[in-house]
C-alpha cells in the first residue's frame, strides 16, 4: 500500500513537472501567429544576386531589354537585389535572418532527391522525405503535415488556413482529411463574404481562358488577403506561382516581375498584420521556396534531379522569437525539412515529438533553443 501511495506521488510530481515545464516553454514563445509565403521555383542566384546580366536578353524572353535593365539591373548584387525584392532585403534581412546565400556560405536545400514541386512543399509541410510521394499527380498526401498537426489541438483547431494558386495545393495537404481550409487554384470562397471577396469569386468563376491548375496569383493572394483580414487566422500560409511558370516558358521579364509582386504581396500581408491587434508583436513570418532551378546558360528554365542547381533554395525568418542574425554568414544548412519542426516550435509546440521522421528546430531562428 505505501508502496503504492509513493508510485502514484511519483507520477503525480512527474506529471506536474511535465505540466509546468511543458507551459513554461510554451510562454517563453512570444510567437501567437505564423504568415508563411512562399513563391514556386525561385532561385536562390536572384535573391541574393537580384536580376543576372547573362539572362536580361531577347534569348531568355525579355521583351524589352532596355526598359528592363531600367527596372532591374544596378551595378552591385545588394543594389540589384534591393530593387528586385526591396521589402526582404529592408525589412526581413534587417529585422530578421535569411539562409541560402551560397556565396557567403549559407546553404539551404531540399532533402527529397527530385527537385519538383509536390515532393518540396510535402518535405516542408510534413518535415521529413516520404520517397512514395515523388510526383506532381493530384493525389492525396498519405502524410500528416504539421498544419493539420497543429488544427487538432484545441488552441488551433479552425485557426488554421492555406491558399496556394497551383491547384495541387489541397491534394499536397490533402484537404479531406485535414480539417482546416485550403483555397488552391481557382477554388471559390465560401462563407460570409465582403464585398471584396465577392467580386474576386465573381472574377474567378467568370473569366475565361483562366488555367484551373495554375491561375494568376494576383487572385489567388488577394482572395488570401481578404480571407486573412476577415477570419484571423493563427497559422496562415499563401503560396504564390508565376516564379515557376515564367521561367519554363523562358519568360525572365515575367519571372523578374512575379519576385517583385511575391514581395509586395509578402509586404501587403505583414502590413495587414500589423495593423491588427491580435498579430501585432505576436507574428512570425516565414519565407522560403519549394525547389531551385538550373544555372544560367538554358538550366534556369527548368528543375529537376538531373539538373544541377535545382535542390538549392533560400528561406527567412523574422518575428519576436527570432535573434535579429540579418543576411547569414558561415551558417550551418538549413533544409527544407527543418522547416515543420521550426514553426511548431515558434509556437511553443515540440513537433518532433510527434512526428520522430521529421528535420530538427533551426535553432538560431528560435530564441532560447
Ligand atoms: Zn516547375
Amino acid at each position: 500500500m505505501r508502496q503504492r501511495i509513493l508510485f502514484v506521488r511519483g507520477l503525480l510530481m512527474a506529471l506536474l513537472v511535465f505540466v509546468v515545464c511543458g507551459a513554461a516553454f510554451a510562454a517563453k514563445m512570444k510567437t501567437k501567429n505564423i504568415i508563411f509565403v512562399m513563391t514556386d521555383g525561385m532561385r536562390w542566384e536572384e535573391v541574393f544576386r537580384g536580376a543576372s546580366d547573362e539572362l536580361l536578353n531577347k534569348e531568355n524572353g525579355v521583351s524589352d531589354e532596355a526598359a528592363y535593365r531600367q527596372k532591374y539591373w544596378r551595378e552591385t548584387p545588394s543594389e540589384r537585389r534591393r530593387v528586385l525584392m526591396p521589402f526582404f532585403w529592408t525589412a526581413v534581412a534587417q529585422k530578421g535572418q535569411v539562409y541560402g546565400n551560397r556565396d557567403l556560405k549559407s546553404p539551404s536545400r531540399v532533402e527529397n532527391p527530385y527537385w519538383f514541386s509536390f515532393p518540396g512543399y510535402s518535405e516542408i509541410f510534413c518535415g521529413y522525405v516520404d520517397p512514395g510521394v515523388n510526383s506532381n499527380d493530384l493525389i492525396n498526401n498519405p502524410n500528416v503535415s504539421v498544419f493539420e498537426w497543429l488544427n487538432r489541438k484545441p488552441a488551433f483547431k479552425g485557426k488554421v488556413a492555406a491558399f496556394g494558386s497551383w491547384n495541387a495545393m489541397s491534394y499536397i495537404l490533402n484537404s479531406e482529411r485535414a480539417g482546416f481550409l485550403v483555397n488552391g487554384g481557382l477554388d471559390l470562397v465560401t462563407g460570409k463574404l465582403s464585398d471584396r471577396q465577392e467580386l474576386l469569386n465573381r472574377i474567378k468563376a467568370e473569366t475565361f481562358g483562366l488555367s484551373g491548375g495554375a491561375p494568376p496569383d494576383s487572385l489567388t493572394f488577394y482572395s488570401a488577403l481578404e480571407y486573412f483580414k476577415q477570419n484571423k487566422p493563427r497559422v496562415f500560409f499563401v503560396m504564390v506561382g508565376h516564379t515557376d511558370v515564367a521561367p519554363h516558358k523562358n519568360r525572365y521579364d515575367e519571372y523578374l516581375d512575379a519576385a517583385r509582386y511575391f514581395d509586395d504581396y509578402v509586404k501587403q500581408l505583414w502590413y495587414a498584420a500589423q495593423a491588427m491587434p491580435e498579430y501585432r508583436g505576436t507574428t512570425t513570418l516565414i519565407l522560403s521556396t519549394d525547389h531551385g532551378r538550373g544555372e544560367a546558360g538554358g538550366g534556369w528554365k527548368s528543375h529537376a534531379a538531373s539538373i544541377p542547381g535545382s535542390e538549392k533554395t533560400w528561406m527567412a525568418f523574422m518575428g519576436p522569437d527570432t535573434p535579429v542574425l540579418g543576411e547569414r554568414k558561415n551558417a550551418p544548412e538549413v533544409t527544407s525539412s527543418n522547416i515543420a519542426a521550426t514553426i511548431a516550435a515558434l509556437l511553443g509546440e515540440d513537433y518532433n515529438a510527434a512526428q520522430p521522421k521529421a528535420g530538427a528546430v533551426i535553432k538560431d531562428v528560435v530564441k532560447g533553443r
